[in-house]
């Protein structure tokens, strides 16, 4: 195993490698995990020409990453355009301060910063409405962020909305596909591939899902870029950090397993996906009956979670007023 020194320049090392037996300086891996997003964009075929690319950023680690990296790379194109999106939840004071931190970073980037606040799209704060709803706070807002985003992405004209996720990421979402036996999810995996496919649907692409969240944590903190991304209202489902906790315990004793569970994922999402009928009419998107979003079926499931959420926020006035 390498030591503490740059393999490449014999200079103190941060980082060692163990799936590739070597370790890299400051410098050295900086530069690595350019070529690393470099290469991703250029073999998915990412970014084109022409493209705005929209850039959700969470006020995290991964995000911010992200952002000055596609700044690193595009940022000079004159034919390629940044502009950055972010959602606040009406979580204070943790997305206040995250969304100053986009702020600062979109500013010394020169990159433009759209912000969309449910208060404003959906009449509610993640505050007021969180333990309110059955199937737990992630979910909800989850699946109302995945629609902020995209509308975010039609209001700045986005050609491409570039996503955070990260190896771990797709790693543990190719596991959990397996697990859950989810095959129409399984063909969505990918670099370029979406959940959903219709017009209104900004494609999604990932340049970091080459990179290992603890590389992106380290450049994270070496750059210091993004902020502590913690929700006060979280609450996990039991799967996934089950599958991450399995998956690292693997990566720890068999270095390099992350990579080939996402190039064996990507492999088996092709397979799959020629075999799905998507003209099939149970695969088929239409668009939601009251708001008009693209979803499978007549009512999206923001606006089915948002009544939801209005028929337990109804209840429990009532029954504190009956306390009262
Ligand atoms: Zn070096
Ligand atoms: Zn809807």
């Amino acid at each position: 195993m390498a030591d503490d020194k740059c393999s490449k320049c014999g200079k103190e090392a941060v980082i060692c490698r163990e799936y590739e037996g070597r370790a890299l300086c400051k410098k050295h891996f900086s530069i690595d995990i350019n070529k690393k997003v470099k290469k991703t964009i250029r073999e998915g075929n990412l970014v084109e020409s022409g493209d705005t690319i929209a850039v959700g950023l969470s006020g995290g680690k991964d995000s911010a990453v992200m952002l000055e990296q596609l700044v690193e790379i595009f940022g000079d194109r004159p034919d390629i355009d940044i502009v950055a999106i972010a959602v606040h939840e009406g979580i204070d004071p943790y997305r206040d301060e995250s969304i100053s931190a986009a702020k600062e970073m979109c500013d010394e980037l020169g990159i433009e910063l759209k912000i969309g606040r449910y208060s404003d799209y959906y009449d509610l704060k993640m505050d007021d409405v969180a333990d309110a709803g059955a199937k737990g706070n992630c979910t909800y807002c989850g699946i109302m962020r995945r629609d902020l985003l995209n509308k975010l992405c039609r209001e700045v004209g986005a050609d491409k909305m570039a996503i955070g996720h990260n190896l771990d990421d797709e790693a543990q979402a190719i596991l959990m596909n397996h697990i859950k036996g989810d095959m129409k999810r399984m063909a969505r995996i990918g670099p370029k591939k979406d959940p959903v496919n219709h017009e209104k649907f900004t494609p999604r692409i990932k340049p970091l899902r080459d990179v290992m969240e603890k590389e992106i944590a380290l450049y994270s903190r070496l750059h210091d870029l993004g902020v502590i991304d913690r929700c006060p209202h979280v609450q996990e489902t039991s799967l996934r950090p089950l599958v991450k906790s399995f998956i690292n315990r693997l990566e720890s004793e068999m270095p390099g397993i992350k990579y080939s569970i996402v190039s064996q994922g990507r492999e088996i999402s092709d397979l799959v996906e020629d075999n799905i009928d998507w003209d099939d009419k149970d695969n088929q998107i239409e668009e939601c009956d009251k708001c008009g979003e693209p979803c499978s079926g007549n009512l999206c499931r923001k606006c089915q979670l948002l009544d939801e959420i209005k028929v337990a926020a109804d209840s429990s006035e009532k029954h504190s007023f009956e306390l009262d």
